[in-house]
C-alpha cells in the first residue's frame, strides 16, 4: 500500500476507523472534512499523531482539494452528505456535495494519476431486494420523493468515477457499503441502531418505523474497514465495484427487541407510521441483502462480528459517553 493517503470525511463515523488503521499502519494520512457530520471527537485517539495532517475545510474547494492531493500517493473519498434524515431534511447540500465534490476529487486525481477509492452505497440498488448482486438492476422511485436523489447523485459518481477509468486510465475502485454500523455512528440523522441504542439507554420509546417487518443487514464498521483495506492493495480491484456488507438479515421489529434485551431496557417499543417519521410520501425498501461472493472471491473477505457484537459495541461507546 502506499505511504501517503488522502482520506476525505475522516473524521466521519467509518472515516475516522480508517484513518486509525492507516496510522497505526504507519502511513502518512490527511484528513479532508468539514465536520458538517464528522466530528474531531471522532479522530481525539490520534489527533497528537505528527503522520496525521488535518486539514478542516470542504471538499468543495477546489485550489485547496488540488494541492492536497498533489501531496499524497491515494486518495480514499469518503467524504458524502448520508444519512435518510439529512437527505430529507437537506436536499440541496446533499445533491451539490455528493455530485460537485466527487467531480472535483475525481478531477484532481485526474491531474496526477492519483488512485481513487470511491466509497459507495447500497442505496444506489433502490428497491431491489435480497441478495444484490453488483450487476443487479437499480430500480429507484419517482424524483417527487427526495430519500431517491441520494441513490442517484452516488450512481453518478460511481459513473464519472468509472468513465475516468475508462478514458483517461485512472485505476479507480468502487466500494458500496450496506448499513454500516459500530461506535461513533451517529443517530443524528436517522440511522437505525445508532438511534434505538440511545433511546434504550435512556428508557425512552424505541421508535419502529412502518409495519416493522422490513429487513436490513448490518455490518460491523472494522469488518467493514478490513475489506476497504483489502480492496486498496488488491490490484484486481482497479476498475471495479464491490459490495461491502453482511449477508445476515434482521427485521427492524426483531432489531428493537434484540437491543431493548441487550441494553436491559425499560423501553416500549412503538411503531411509527412512516409519514410521521419521515413526511409523506416517504418510500423505505423491504431488503437491502448483499450478495457478496465478488469481493469473497477477490480477498477471501467475509464479515466476522455478529449482530449481538455490534449492539453490545454501539452500546457501550453510548453507555461512556452517557458516563462521561
Ligand atoms: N428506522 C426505524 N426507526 C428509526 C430509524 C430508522 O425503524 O428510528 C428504520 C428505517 O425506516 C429503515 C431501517 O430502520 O427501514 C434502516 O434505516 P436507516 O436510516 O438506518 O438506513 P437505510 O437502510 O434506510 O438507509
Amino acid at each position: 500500500m502506499p505511504d501517503s493517503i488522502l482520506v476525505t470525511g475522516g473524521a466521519g463515523f467509518i472515516g475516522s476507523h480508517l484513518v486509525e488503521r492507516l496510522l497505526e499502519a504507519g502511513k502518512t494520512v490527511f484528513v479532508v472534512d468539514d465536520l458538517s457530520t464528522g466530528s474531531l471527537d471522532n479522530l481525539a485517539e490520534v489527533r497528537d499523531d505528527p503522520s496525521l495532517h488535518l486539514i478542516i475545510d470542504s471538499i468543495l474547494n477546489h485550489p485547496m482539494m488540488k494541492d492536497t492531493v498533489s501531496q499524497v500517493d491515494r486518495v480514499v473519498h469518503l467524504a458524502a452528505a448520508v444519512g435518510v434524515r439529512k437527505i430529507i431534511d437537506h436536499p440541496v447540500e446533499t445533491i451539490t456535495t455528493n455530485v460537485r465534490g466527487t467531480e472535483i476529487v475525481l478531477d484532481c486525481c485526474d491531474k496526477h494519476g492519483t488512485p481513487l477509492y470511491l466509497a459507495s452505497t447500497s442505496e444506489i440498488y433502490g428497491k431491489g431486494g435480497d441478495r444484490l448482486h453488483e450487476e443487479h438492476d437499480r430500480i429507484m422511485g419517482s424524483t417527487a420523493h427526495r430519500r431517491w436523489s441520494y441513490a442517484c447523485t452516488k450512481a453518478l459518481d460511481e459513473f464519472l468515477a468509472l468513465a475516468y477509468h475508462q478514458e483517461r486510465g485512472l485505476p479507480v475502485i468502487l466500494g458500496r457499503f450496506f448499513n454500516t454500523v459500530g461506535p461513533r455512528q451517529s443517530g443524528e440523522w436517522g440511522m437505525v441502531v445508532p438511534t434505538f441504542v440511545t433511546q434504550a439507554l435512556a428508557g425512552d420509546p424505541i421508535t419502529v418505523y412502518g409495519s416493522g417487518e422490513q429487513r436490513r443487514s448490518f455490518c460491523h464498521v472494522d469488518d467493514t474497514i478490513r475489506a476497504v483495506l483489502g480492496l486498496l492493495d488488491a490490484p484486481g480491484a482497479v476498475g471495479q465495484a464491490f459490495n461491502i456488507g453482511n449477508e445476515r438479515e434482521i427485521t427492524m421489529m426483531g432489531l428493537a427487541e434484540r437491543v431493548k434485551d441487550r441494553v436491559g431496557s425499560v423501553s416500549e417499543i412503538v411503531l411509527v407510521p412512516y409519514d410521521e417519521a419521515y413526511g409523506e410520501g416517504f418510500e423505505d425498501m423491504e431488503r437491502r441483502q448483499p450478495d457478496i461472493a465478488k469481493i469473497g472471491g477477490l480477498l477471501g473477505w467475509e464479515p466476522e462480528k455478529s449482530i449481538d457484537q455490534i449492539i453490545d459495541d454501539v452500546v457501550a461507546y453510548y453507555a461512556a459517553k452517557v458516563h462521561g
